[in-house]
């Protein structure tokens, strides 16, 4: 068992942090602002009021925060991981952000004498609760085998797929084909109501054919009951899309249906649907459709 701070008690760090107390390591949690260790503590964690403070003893960092900048700051920011981690110890970025900061802090990690491992997740808040989570991870080898039951004891579907960096592009991918599915789904069900469908049973028996997927399971009670409390959020898959549409472009290949669905989560936020779940891109659809009276 190790002993393991956990940077990021957010909508998934928490629960994950969670597993892992329960799993028997022990686990110091840091949160930005307060409030947000209860879980944990219940769990028999312990907190932390700084990220020097959580990471002194650690033998790896986690982190969940939300977007480069924040991994930046938490890592090589003043007061940050790089200054206050022993040496040796393994970092494990479950955040989404963008490969090429990745790879610069991982090489920073490396001058400092510590390891770095990017792992990012897709499952939703259901996937970190139920530790169901996959988990798609960029690094060394030997690193991701010394970690490998820790992430088994967060996630389902555990992949090695390939050095630094690569864990975030297929992350991109993920949010990519993630955002195309919500969209359709969003389509599909403001086109089954305006024919007066029973949609509920619409999306039951699609959801048993060739256009069944996690995403129809997990969003369409959402959908239907028109609750859009995160879950992920609008502004996070806006972040995201703006990650796959950038690293296309610098690869030199066209994605025009993630251009399409990048604009129209960037007007989703632009709304003030931010802070919604990415399942209210069925507003958008709906806005487009001028049937907002709902
Ligand atoms: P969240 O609920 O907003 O939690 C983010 C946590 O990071 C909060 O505890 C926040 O602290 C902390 N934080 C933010 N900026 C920080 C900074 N600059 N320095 C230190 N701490 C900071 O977000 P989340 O939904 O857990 O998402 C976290 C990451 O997981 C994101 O990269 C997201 O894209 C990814 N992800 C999310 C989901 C999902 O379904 N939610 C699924 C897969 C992947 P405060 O409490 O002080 O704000």
């Amino acid at each position: 068992m190790s002993t393991i701070a956990f940077l990021g008690l957010g909508i998934m760090g928490s629960p994950m942090s969670v597993h892992l107390a329960r799993a028997g390591h022990d686990v110091v949690g840091y949160n930005r602002s307060p409030g947000k260790t209860g879980p944990l503590l219940d769990a028999g964690g312990r907190a932390a009021s700084s990220i020097a403070e959580a990471v002194s003893g650690a033998d790896v960092v986690c982190v969940m925060v939300p977007d480069s900048p924040d991994v930046e700051q938490v890592l090589a920011g003043e007061g940050g991981v790089f200054d206050h981690a022993g040496r040796d110890t393994l970092v494990i970025d479950f955040s989404s952000i963008r490969p090429d900061v990745t790879q610069d802090l991982a090489r920073q990690a490396t001058e400092r004498g510590l390891r770095m491992l990017d792992a990012p997740v897709s499952g939703g808040e259901a996937g970190a609760k139920n530790a169901a989570l996959s988990i798609m991870v960029g690094g060394r080898d030997a690193d991701f085998a010394e970690a490998r039951s820790l992430f088994d004891t967060v996630g389902k579907t555990v992949v090695h797929v390939g050095p630094s960096g690569s864990g975030q592009t297929v992350k991109a991918a993920n949010q990519l084909i993630v955002a195309a599915n919500i969209q359709a789904l969003s389509e599909a069900v403001v086109f089954l109501e305006s024919y007066g469908v029973d949609t509920e049973a619409a999306l039951r028996v699609l959801g048993g054919g060739l256009a069944g997927s996690a995403v129809l399971e997990q969003k369409k009670g959402p959908m239907l009951d028109r609750s859009f409390d995160p879950g992920f959020r609008v502004e996070l898959h806006d972040k995201d899309m703006g990650i796959v549409t950038a690293a296309a472009r610098e690869a030199g290949v066209v994605i025009p249906v993630g251009a399409l669905v990048a604009q129209l989560m960037a007007s989703a936020k632009a709304v003030g649907d931010g802070g919604l779940d990415h399942s209210g891109l069925l507003r958008g659809v709906e806005r487009l459709s001028g049937r907002t009276d709902r």
